[in-house]
């Protein structure tokens, strides 16, 4: 009975997805969870169908990660030959779930997992679930997902939440009953997020909606008139075929990182300052809709936060003038200083802050410099049309539309340190 379900489900999410999605529907893990809050224990149970693509399995075995405060009751799949359970190395606080399924050269495996705990409120990583609402993001673990931190994913989440919570995700939502809502994120992503809050504060500007805690709601509307601004230029800018037609960005007394899912962005109180700088950080995030998402642990990250950086530079020079410009470019600077590199092929490490947000805007515009706005603008249209997750791939383009000789330059400047001014 069970394995009829999974079978129909499967043909199901494949016709949503081959329908919205150009791109083949078996790169990606599909999931289908049922979550429960129980905000008097600060914490969830859980009952999650993952559907993995043979294509992304490594000799039959997948790896899963998932919160150690989540504990597992239920591990089951019908091709499902044995799993393990450890502690994760990179992330301790995490398990690292290893499947191994049967060879049976089917086109997908599905596996199901059932496990209910809390969301550490003092890990500070800024997740929680309480009373008023919650906020999950992939700092929590709370959701599984694929260890390597690129295997992406879609799916829908049913989540069973009090009444009184106003809901905010990637994706689209239905409301179901009272209680029930379905979630449905056909957008890929290597995480499942979402922000919850009864009686959320909000503040609309045109398609942005600002939804707020901690800042007043003068700083809210301001920032839902910045982002409704900044979203039309880049919108203008950008390839038509891929425009963002609205997004939510909510701001939070938190710790942990900002980070953007498509409309979904999730930003931090203490990021704020400025009426300028402001303008660039939601620029920034907004800008993530066009940055193609790379492994997020590899050396080739670093593409997607300085081209971030870069684009939302370019929108504060248009929206403050030079003098704005010029502040960020000096902050890239003070940044960079005595850093080693941001790229270099032999090195698989994930590059540091100070490479994203310093020195790799920096080594953009010095190529920008070098090659003309009218060839950067090309190269800019390609990266961010494009799923350009390689660093070789962004380096052979500038060969392509330059010379050898330009993208040897530049391969040679990202492994260079900045100078000391
Ligand atoms: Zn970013």
């Amino acid at each position: 009975m069970k394995k009829h379900f999974y079978v129909v489900l499967f043909a199901l999410l494949l016709g949503t997805l081959s329908s919205a999605s150009a791109q083949p529907a078996n790169r990606y893990v599909q999931y289908d969870s049922k979550i429960t809050f129980k905000p008097d224990e600060a914490g969830i149970s859980a009952d999650v169908t993952l559907i993995i693509p043979t294509s992304l399995l490594q000799n039959q075995q997948l790896t899963l990660l998932l919160s150690k405060q989540q504990s597992i009751s239920h591990i089951s799949g019908t091709q499902l030959k044995s799993y393990a359970i450890e502690t994760s190395t990179r992330v301790p606080p995490w398990n690292l779930i290893t499947l191994n399924f049967e060879d049976t050269q089917q086109p997908s495996y599905s596996v199901n997992l059932k496990y209910a705990g809390s969301i550490d409120e003092t890990a500070g990583h800024g997740n929680y679930i309480n009373k008023q609402g919650a906020h999950l993001s992939i700092d929590s673990a709370w959701h599984p997902f694929v260890a390597d931190f690129a295997t992406k994913m879609t799916g829908k989440v049913q989540l069973t939440v009090p009444t009184d919570w106003e809901l905010f995700s990637p994706g689209h939502q239905q409301r179901r009953t009272a209680d029930s809502r379905l979630v449905i994120n056909d957008m890929p992503a290597i995480d499942v997020v979402l922000f919850a809050q009864r009686a959320p504060q909000i503040k609309t500007v045109n398609n942005v909606e600002v939804i707020y805690q901690g800042i007043t709601s003068t700083k809210a509307q301001r920032l839902a008139d910045d982002g409704s601004q900044c979203l039309t230029a880049l919108n203008a800018n950008m390839s038509s075929d891929n425009q963002l037609a609205r997004a939510h960005l909510i701001v939070l007394e938190r710790n942990g990182p900002s980070f953007a899912r498509g409309h979904y962005i999730s930003m931090s109180k203490a990021s704020l300052s400025t009426r300028q700088a402001d303008y660039q950080y939601v620029c920034h995030e907004l800008a993530h809709h066009w940055t193609p998402f790379a492994n997020a642990m590899s050396h080739d990250y670093w593409m997607m936060e300085s081209f971030a950086e870069y684009i939302s530079a370019q929108q504060l020079k248009r929206r403050f003038g030079e003098h704005a410009y010029q502040q960020v470019a000096e902050r890239w600077q003070q940044l960079a200083k005595g850093v080693g590199f941001v790229w270099r092929a032999n090195t698989p490490e994930r590059a540091s802050h100070r490479v994203n947000y310093g020195l790799g805007p920096l080594r953009l515009t010095q190529l920008a410099n070098r090659i003309g706005n009218k060839k950067f603008a090309q190269l800019l249209a390609w990266y961010t049309a494009n799923d350009v997750t390689e660093t070789e791939q962004l380096l052979n383009k500038i060969g392509e539309i330059t010379s050898a000789t330009t993208q040897a330059w530049f391969t040679k400047q990202l492994g260079q340190r900045e100078r000391k001014k």
